[in-house]
């Protein structure tokens, strides 16, 4: 019988994961990372947020490690997470669907200038501007920086919007009704045309700190810039500065290189900016469970998986 080891979401939770489990695949045995008892040679399979320090490292039959999460930082913060043992990501339709309807939305915010009504609306005013809107969503060019499992699918998304959308990864790509650009060479021509900034990279050596004062000035005005990535990959007191010196008018900022944002943090006051705490993309156990399953048969059919963690890369 193939074991899976779960440590996602506290003890409390365990119950329905089993419970999920046992519905999309009876024949798994599956434990709770918690156990006294649990066997840790007997575990091949662990999903896991923020595994303790060193206890992945004690299970010699592992065969692979699902990450409760895109994003794979939890894991690899342990000196000693097992590097022979392959890190999936987690994936799936509800994954990129919940991060497509969050930049769809903070798009449309920026768009129509909702930071200024939400405060308007905190101070019972009216906050009529006397003139229409000067831009439409067929004349703005959103561009999204990361064009992978997600970036791809929210690019897809503001084109079926009705956007302009380019978009900027590593390696060259090819998606319906998006301008693609790559590497540092295609980086000012792919700014240049970003009226909103959408930045949906991975944390790695290379993209930390790449939101700089710089990038956003080469943005078209009035510019949005929109971080569903991760926090460290802006330079906070860079994007203040451009707040505040209105290089750029609205920004929505759903992660922190701190989390949860301070509560002295000059972004919770800075007119123009929306604060959402780290929820862009949220499935549901049922979705991440059903997705596990889907990993744990394709590897016992010795297929291979998406997804798949490339510590050389760093994504
Ligand atoms: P992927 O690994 O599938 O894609 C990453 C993309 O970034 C790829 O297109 C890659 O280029 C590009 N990229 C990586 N490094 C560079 C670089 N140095 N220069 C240019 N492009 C680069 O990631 P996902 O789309 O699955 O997820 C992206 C991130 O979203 C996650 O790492 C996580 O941090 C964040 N996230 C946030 C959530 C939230 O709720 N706020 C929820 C889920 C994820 P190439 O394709 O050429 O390799």
């Amino acid at each position: 019988m193939v074991c899976l080891a779960i440590k996602a979401g506290g003890r409390a939770v365990f119950p329905e994961w089993k419970a999920l489990f046992a519905e999309f695949m009876p024949q798994l045995d599956v434990r709770d990372w918690y156990d006294p008892h649990l066997d840790l040679a007997a575990v091949q399979y662990a999903l896991v947020w923020e595994p303790d320090p060193g206890r992945l490292a004690q299970m010699p039959n592992l065969k692979a490690v699902l990450s409760v999460a895109v994003g794979v930082d939890h894991i690899t913060a342990d000196p000693a997470w097992p590097r022979h043992v392959p890190i999936i990501r987690m994936g799936g339709e509800e994954t990129a669907t919940q991060m497509a309807d969050y930049v769809q939305w903070a798009v449309f915010s920026l768009l129509r200038e909702a930071p200024r009504w939400h405060v308007a609306q905190q101070e019972r005013k009216w906050a009529r501007r006397g003139t229409p809107p000067t831009r439409l969503s067929t004349q703005t060019c959103v561009g999204v920086m990361g064009l992978g499992s997600l970036g791809a699918h929210v690019a897809q998304r503001l084109v079926q919007a009705g956007f302009q959308v380019s978009g900027w990864a590593r390696h060259e790509k090819r998606i319906d009704g998006v301008t693609c650009h790559a590497g540092q060479e295609g980086l000012p021509a792919f700014l240049r045309a970003c009226d909103i900034l959408v930045c949906l990279l991975p944390e790695t050596a290379e993209t930390r700190g790449i939101i700089t004062y710089d990038v956003l000035a080469q943005l078209k005005k009035p510019s949005g810039f929109i971080n569903v990535g991760r926090g460290a990959l802006m330079v906070e007191a860079d994007l203040l500065r451009a707040l505040q010196d209105n290089t750029l008018h609205g920004a929505v900022l759903d992660v922190f290189p701190t989390e949860p944002l301070p509560e002295t943090s000059p972004l919770w006051q800075q007119p123009g900016v929306l604060i959402t705490p780290h929820v862009a993309s949220e499935a549901s156990r049922a979705a991440r469970a059903r997705y596990s399953v889907s990993i744990i048969q394709a590897l016992e059919q010795g297929q291979d998986v998406p997804l798949l963690y490339d510590p050389d890369r760093g994504y």
